[in-house]
């Protein structure tokens, strides 16, 4: 079996049981670091940018308390702790699979993998997103999480409502169309009460459609955009699992930079460092199994190589490929 066959298997087991898992009692915690939308009713496991939108409202309150000349040193260390246990879980898990998450595990990622199947299968071609575009709308993941973070905090302080809690939440194009597959279409909608929930709700849908547009026409559009992969940089330089890169081994083929669904060059590019990691790679994995040079780019788990390039591999895989 191929890895990326093995990836397909694995994306969809994924799939299922962080969407279904509920329905067998399935739980895997609310730190999962991918969006498993716990809007979904049955999900599995929870996305961790919900609890930690909600840990962020809640965070600082101690420490904001303590500046007032009310609250301890001790509530700003319990409070402290207490994030930690739910981070902590976090931290963990990306250090393990690293951005394997977003490549192997995210159901969003892969209902985008769809989409891209989609407009395969309508013969429509991608459309293409200049260096200079694709480093700009990747930029914005960093203010997206820069905002995710403010606005609960915002809440602490008193200077927003509640309903900013979860404010990336409420325009994250997961909330309405994960649950769909559920049966569950009651977040695609408007609210109309003239109070922030209806803001959000017309910006939701807006969003949304401009998302599904994007995710149709371009390959992991939403990728490039998203938070949670903003926070799983943050642990880059811990990852286990990860691509490396043995440059003298590199002939130039180009398989790499062709086969990255996210657009990446790095690992083509790089001709003197092992690191190849990019900002915007998913942990897919298809460079170093497309790599048609030996040894050249390979998959390792801390010092241990699970994968590396080979001609041979390279051909059999391309010859499985359908024109
Ligand atoms: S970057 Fe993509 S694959 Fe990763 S968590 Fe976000 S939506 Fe999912
Ligand atoms: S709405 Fe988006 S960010 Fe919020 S929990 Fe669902 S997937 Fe995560
Ligand atoms: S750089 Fe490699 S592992 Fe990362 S997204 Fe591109 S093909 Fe996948």
């Amino acid at each position: 079996m191929t890895i990326k066959r093995f990836r397909l298997v694995t994306q969809h087991l994924a799939f299922a049981v962080l969407t279904y898992g509920g329905h067998f009692k399935i739980s895997l915690g609310s730190a999962i670091p991918c969006l498993s939308c716990p809007f979904i009713g049955s999900c599995g496991g929870g996305c961790y940018l919900m609890a930690f939108q909600r840990a962020m409202s809640w965070l600082f309150l101690p420490l904001f308390q303590l500046i007032d000349g009310a609250g301890s040193w001790e509530q700003v260390w319990q409070t402290f702790s207490y994030f930690l246990s739910g981070f902590g879980i976090f931290v963990i898990v990306v250090i393990l699979f690293g951005k394997s998450w977003c490549g192997w595990l995210c159901p969003f990622g892969l209902l985008q993998d769809w989409m891209t199947r989609l407009r395969q299968a309508l013969k429509l071609r991608e459309a293409e997103l200049s260096n200079r575009h694709k480093r700009v709308v990747s930029k914005l993941k960093y203010v997206l999480l820069a905002y995710l973070i403010a606005m609960p905090v915002m809440v602490s302080l008193g200077w927003l409502p509640r309903d900013f809690v979860l404010a990336f939440c409420n325009i994250c194009p997961a909330k309405p169309l994960m649950p769909i597959f559920v049966g569950d279409f009651h977040h695609l909608g408007i609210t109309a009460n003239g109070d922030a929930r209806s803001i959000f709700s017309i910006l939701l849908m807006i969003i949304t459609g401009g998302m599904v547009a994007g995710m149709f026409f371009k390959e992991r559009f939403f990728c490039l955009l998203c938070p949670m992969m903003a926070l799983i940089n943050l642990l880059k330089p811990f990852y286990l699992l990860k691509v490396v890169k043995e440059p003298e081994a590199c002939q130039g083929c180009g398989n790499c930079r062709r086969g990255c669904c996210m657009d990446n060059e790095t690992s083509y590019r790089e001709r003197i460092k092992p690191n190849v990691y990019d900002p915007d790679c998913s942990g897919c994995f298809n460079c170093a199994e497309s790599c048609a040079s030996d040894g050249s780019l390979a998959v390792k788990f801390g010092p241990f190589k699970i994968f590396s390039s080979s001609r041979r591999y390279a051909a059999k895989l391309f010859a499985k490929v359908k024109p």
